[in-house]
């Protein structure tokens, strides 16, 4: 995996048949390079069909690290990758914080998808209260160690910019884009996500360390979504 520029959208739990079909449609028109929109289960064999031949990659959003069995509800990352998924969001902080999934779930999870030939996003983050007793360092620190971290796409997102409307300075995002830079592959494209819109996006991603963004709300919004594109392509 180069160091190129991504922007990867995570759709969370929105949409319904209809609105994929019409966000699909604008972001196929436009068809830019350089981006993927990470889809609910059930609307992966939508957006797969729909892509087809396009530029934009596509992914899940969640994979178990169990390579198959009795795991109800749970779906395998060679399932993903028999219908030509690309990427998956492993260690996203709602499911860190929301469902407890632990640094070693995760890590089993980035080793699961990579075994299986996806390319995991993976998310480290620090919470408000970990950034206010210093410890940004330390936590991403922590949730990227436990990691065999190879061919891989790494995301800053701190917890308190998600989905707040509150991101981070572009010169906070590159103070730990830099200190995450050392402990990754040098091809590693770094995102970070956070609230990133339209009209902060070209701001964080000129800074050096900063390859893109994971897009959450804005990623909705064929508009937004392609504009924040746009900004990481300049
Ligand atoms: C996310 O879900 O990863 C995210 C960054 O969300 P938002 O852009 O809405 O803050």
């Amino acid at each position: 995996m180069a160091r190129v520029r991504l922007v990867a959208g995570n759709w969370k739990m929105h949409g319904s048949r209809t609105s994929v079909a019409a966000l699909l449609d604008e972001l196929v028109k436009a068809n830019p390079l350089g981006c993927a929109v990470c889809a609910p289960f059930p609307y992966l064999a939508q957006v797969a069909e729909r892509l087809r031949g396009t530029r934009i990659a596509w992914g899940a959003q969640n994979v178990s690290e169990h390579a198959q069995g009795a795991y109800t509800g749970e779906v395998a990352a060679a399932m993903l990758a028999d219908f030509g998924c690309r990427y998956v969001i492993v260690g996203h902080s709602e499911r860190r914080h929301i469902f407890g999934e632990s640094d070693a779930q995760v890590a089993a999870k980035f080793a699961a998808a990579a075994k299986a030939g996806l390319t995991p996003i993976l998310c480290v983050g620090e919470t408000l209260e970990e950034r206010d007793a210093g410890k940004t360092e330390a936590v991403v620190e922590r949730q990227l160690s436990v990691v065999d971290f190879k061919g891989g796409v790494l995301a800053y997102e701190p917890v308190w910019a998600i989905g707040t409307g509150r991101n981070a300075t572009p010169e906070q995002a590159q103070a730990v884009h830099g200190f995450l830079r050392k402990r990754v592959p040098a091809d590693t494209p770094i995102l970070y996500g956070g609230s990133v819109k339209p009209q902060n996006a070209a701001a964080i991603f000129a800074m050096p360390d900063v390859d893109g963004g994971l897009i959450g709300g804005a990623s909705l919004v064929a508009k937004d979504f392609l504009d924040i594109v746009k900004a990481a392509a300049k």
